[in-house]
């Protein structure tokens, strides 16, 4: 049995010795997994529901522990661990309504009866990134579990404590050990047997656009159904006739969240030229009063990267004679701390290009609305962004014209459980979380039923 090693990214201090789990395991787990689905399926609706808010139940208990699990692991401020170990909470509890829901369609036709039925898929392979560990399996298990399949997650090598927890949680619950598993381990085996096993019937994989091009390639030899939500280069349009102090005071929030580690971040600022330079004049307080440390301290507002590795990828963005607008502060000493970064390149430099993942943010003026969508689409991702203006007509103008399945007009929001998230172009395919998300976890069946005659 081979082991990884978990560090926290903030002392570097060894956590923990993950065993990760072989090929043989992923085949055992699945058999497993394909038997208790059946059971699950034919349990009644209202019991399904039932087991789901008892799981959600037993996450809230945890939340504590939760968070404070994934403040070791991956270095998130304490703050936003809580929010997120409450966010599994209330995605399970959304999510438990859905059993009861799933009602299919009475169609009118000659001749009979025809209704469809929502029916699961079966055993469903769910594979996370270490940026938000919990939250995205849950949008993956939450659904599918609801919708009557079996879920295997596959949690990322750096950052697995949280989804073992949560595996541990479910079976506390009640939730059948088989039917919700865990399994830590390598891309290459784990993730990469749940692609070719013929019995796993759905993907979810979010991770970057690299890797899920290939579980895309590889599951269409089965015609395998896949979910991916994959990178970002998310712009940040700023208007000059919107809340400019506003607009810079948020800014930094909208990219230095997780230490940029967001698909979401919104990593471009592109800002009107009429009123750049007074953007740029506010911009740098904020960016230098955010508050980054300890992540097990409640007023902390950005942590370390995840790994030794990541900072070597971010800190190469950033060379000596990199165009540095200003800089935050990050403690020195153990850890892998990296400063919150302004850069003011030219528009074909790959920091504006390249999803950096980390805290670096490149601000670049535009002349006019045009230019602004021009800018804001010139990227091959499209995932989230932000439009800052006073003019109504032109917030909904730009959100119907920028190629981004998230988008939010004078504020940063873009994930919420109830409503539908994910991305256009290569960063994604299909969406999760809002209501309809189930939906993705079942095959439509239509049934006609001929009535003969009296
Ligand atoms: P990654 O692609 O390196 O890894 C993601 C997961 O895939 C990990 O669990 C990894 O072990 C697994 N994997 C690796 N090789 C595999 C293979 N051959 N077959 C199957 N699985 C394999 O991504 P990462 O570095 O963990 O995460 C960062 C990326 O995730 C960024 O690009 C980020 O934008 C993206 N992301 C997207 C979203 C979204 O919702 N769109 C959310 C978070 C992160």
């Amino acid at each position: 049995m081979t082991t990884s090693d978990v560090i926290n990214p903030a002392t570097e201090e060894l956590l923990r010795t993950v065993e990760q789990t072989d090929l043989a395991g992923v085949d055992d787990a699945v058999a497993r997994a394909k038997v208790a689905q059946r059971d699950w399926a034919r349990r009644a609706p209202a019991e399904r529901a039932a087991t789901l808010r008892d799981f959600a139940a037993v996450v809230d208990a945890h939340v504590d522990e939760l968070a404070a699990l994934e403040v070791a692991n991956s270095g998130h401020p304490i703050g936003n661990a809580q929010w997120e170990a409450g966010h599994v909470r209330d995605v399970l509890q959304f999510y438990s309504a859905s059993p009861e829901r799933l009602s299919g369609k009475q169609i009118p036709v000659a001749g009979g009866l025809d209704v469809t039925f929502n029916e699961p898929l079966g055993v469903v392979g769910v594979i996370t990134p270490w940026n938000f560990p919990m939250t995205i399996a849950s949008w993956g298990f939450a659904p599918a579990l609801a919708a009557g399949n079996a879920v295997l997650v596959k949690p990322a090598e750096w950052t697995p404590l949280t989804t073992i927890r949560l595996g541990e949680l479910a079976v506390e619950a009640g939730v059948p050990a088989d039917l919700f598993a865990v399994l830590p381990g390598k891309g290459s085996v784990v993730g990469e047997r749940f692609v070719t096993h013929p019995d796993v019937r759905k993907i979810v994989f979010t991770g970057s656009t690299e890797v899920g091009t290939r579980v895309m390639a590889g599951a269409a030899t089965q015609v395998k159904r896949v979910t991916l939500e994959l990178g970002g280069k998310s712009a940040n349009i700023v208007f000059d006739d919107c809340d400019l102090e506003k607009a810079a005071a948020t800014a930094p929030y909208s990219v230095f969240d997780n230490a940029g580690q967001d698909c979401c971040a919104r990593s471009r600022i592109l800002v009107q030229r009429t009123v750049y330079d007074r953007f740029m004049e506010l911009l740098e307080p904020a960016v230098k009063g955010v508050v980054v440390g300890d992540p097990t301290d409640k007023a902390t507002e950005m942590g370390p990267l995840v790994s030794k590795a990541h900072w070597e990828t971010v800190a190469a963005y950033v060379p000596d004679d990199a165009p540095v607008a200003f800089r935050g502060d990050a403690p020195s000493g153990p850890g892998f701390w990296f400063p919150a970064t302004v850069l003011t390149p030219p528009r074909t430099d790959r920091t504006v290009t390249d999803e950096i993942f980390g805290p670096v943010v490149t601000v670049l003026p535009f002349d006019d609305e045009a230019d602004a969508i021009s800018l804001a689409n010139d990227t091959p991702y499209g995932l989230s962004g932000s439009i800052w203006t006073d003019n109504m007509s032109r917030g909904l103008r730009v959100s119907r014209a920028v190629e981004s399945g998230n988008l939010s007009v004078n504020s940063h929001s873009s994930v919420r459980y109830n409503t539908p998230f994910g991305g256009f172009k290569q960063s994604g395919l299909g969406r999760e979380l809002g209501p309809d998300a189930p939906l993705s976890f079942t095959e439509t069946k239509n049934v006609f039923i001929a009535i003969g005659d009296a």
